[in-house]
């Protein structure tokens, strides 16, 4: 029998689902049991070609709209993702293997809060006047045209709309090529959106690997391309997007520092360490994956810590009752353990987990190190896993260095009730989403987005809408013109 989670088709453009099975088949493994559960068959140049030609061509409608018309589509289409959220739940957690606990709050919800945000603004979306004495000079934002959206696995329903929500708004058609990891949500978020009224081609979503993704990026008639992907595909994918003289934005990963001084509430600082690296499995760029903490409470907090992650319930992610799921992939699985064995190696101190868990699927136990120093590679490697690095500091200024010292720059963190010094300490670190006394939340209203490799541009918030959109600005002269011949 069919399992529930096998798409129409592989594809979704111009409207509706398409197949074409002489591409290379890319099968679905659920990954808590190892079981395929679907197959999708990645583009082949005919389907590229499709989807290219399809979303070019609808886009100057599309954009011709009122925003107030384009808006009321994304609303509904967010309303829709509301209602179906429990299916659309158990989905992701076919697709992804997260617990439905976190998928039913933190997936289509946040697509659908995407959809809704940027569906309000689209109206709003106006130049300036700008009085030049008797003249003056008006403003236009307007489209970039056909943008390509490229996702990674973590979170294959809200990449989808956190890409493509501001782009339609602002009057843009995307194509949309999920991780091959995780080629199902997105299918999904395109039906509905033309469900909800969405002309045919202005969301498309077409399956491959990295090639499909390159011949999107080069392709001449793309104008903007948003990766949400690894720091070396990024730089690949910038790069051939720089060739075209493309717009870019990149969400890449990190390496982020979150730090606990010995004044902070242990038990939010400990919440705040377990939601910055159990949460999706670890699977989350933006997790404050080197957690500093100063001497005075280390030994508290590592206990707290310890005894909180052994509370974590590992089994059947379909069961709400499940607060921790496996890795994405027996790939990523393998790389995450041998992360952890390159700790054991280098000599941090296991703390708690550290193996992978006895029960079928790509599980790896909730896992802390303690005594890890700045060196070593599990502080300065991107896991994309469940493994804490716990380091140790002595004053604010030693630990805004060693926090700054690093490649990346997407979150970082600060716990402390001083809030002069927690205001100080942020203003310093260097990095593009920051949390006080808090870590990883992602309000759509927010910008979210890294400095350093961590990449170029935001998403969310009023930010995006610059991002997927350009200025035009148009000079009028009221009186003659002079010239010097
Ligand atoms: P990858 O960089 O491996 O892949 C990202 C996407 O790019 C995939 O769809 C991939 O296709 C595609 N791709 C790969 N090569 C190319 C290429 N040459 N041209 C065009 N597209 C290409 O990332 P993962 O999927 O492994 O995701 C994990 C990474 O994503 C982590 O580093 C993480 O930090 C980062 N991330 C960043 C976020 C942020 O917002 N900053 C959020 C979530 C994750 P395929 O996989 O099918 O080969």
């Amino acid at each position: 029998m069919t399992h529930p989670a096998q798409p129409k088709a592989s594809h979704f453009i111009n409207g509706e689902y398409v197949e074409d099975t002489s591409g290379t088949p890319i099968p679905v493994i659920y990954a808590a049991t190892g079981e395929q559960i679907a197959t999708v068959y990645a583009a082949t140049p005919a389907i590229v070609e499709q989807a290219l030609s399809t979303a070019k061509e609808a886009q100057k409608a599309w954009a011709k709209m009122t925003g107030t018309e384009r808006g009321r589509i994304l609303r509904r289409a967010a309303d829709i993702m509301r209602e179906r959220n429990h299916e659309l739940s158990v989905l992701e957690t076919y697709d992804t293997g997260k617990p439905l606990q976190e998928t039913l709050v933190a997936d289509a919800t946040s697509g659908a809060d995407a959809l809704e945000y940027f569906g309000g603004l689209a109206g709003s979306l106006t130049g300036e006047h700008i009085p030049m004495g008797e003249d003056w000079v008006y403003t236009v934002r307007e489209a970039l045209g056909l943008c390509v959206g490229i996702g990674a696995w973590n979170y294959p329903t809200q990449i989808a709309c956190w890409k493509g929500a501001p782009a339609l708004a602002c009057g843009n058609s995307m194509v949309f090529k999920p991780s091959e990891t995780t080629p199902l949500c997105a299918l999904k978020v395109a039906e509905i959106l033309h469900e909800a009224g969405a002309p045919a081609g202005i969301y498309n979503v077409i399956q491959g690997m990295g090639e499909v993704g390159g011949a999107l990026v080069t392709d001449p008639r793309v104008d903007k391309v948003s990766l949400t992907g690894s720091v070396p595909t990024g730089k690949k994918v910038y790069a051939a997007a720089a060739e075209g003289m493309k717009h870019v934005t990149m969400e890449l990963g990190g390496k982020s520092p979150l730090i606990i001084f010995d004044d902070a509430d242990v038990e939010n600082a400990v919440g705040g360490a377990i939601n910055g690296n159990f949460y999706s499995s670890g699977q989350v760029c933006s997790n404050g994956t080197r957690v500093f903490v100063q001497k005075g409470i280390k030994e508290k907090f590592l206990a707290r810590l310890a005894e909180r992650t052994g509370a974590a319930v590992l089994g059947d992610p379909q069961d709400e009752a499940t607060s921790f799921g496996p890795m994405v992939s027996e790939n990523q699985m393998n790389i995450v353990l041998g992360y952890i064995e390159k700790g054991k190696e280098e000599g941090a101190r296991l703390v708690c987990g550290g193996n992978r868990a006895d029960m079928p699927g790509f599980f790896v136990e909730p896992t802390v190190f303690a005594d890890v120093t700045d060196g070593m590679t599990i502080a300065r490697e991107e896991i994309f896993g469940p493994v804490m690095s716990v380091l140790d500091f002595d004053t604010e200024e030693e630990v805004i260095a060693r926090a700054n010292d690093t490649e990346f720059g997407l979150s970082a963190g600060v716990f402390t009730n001083d809030f002069s010094r927690a205001h100080r300490v942020i203003g310093q670190l260097e990095a593009g989403s920051c949390f006080i006394n808090s870590y990883n939340d992602a309000p759509v209203e927010a910008p979210f987005g890294g400095v350093k490799a961590s990449g170029v541009g935001r998403e969310n918030s009023k930010e995006a809408i610059k991002h997927f959109s350009q200025v035009k600005s148009v000079y009028v002269r009221m009186g003659d013109v002079e010239a010097a011949f």
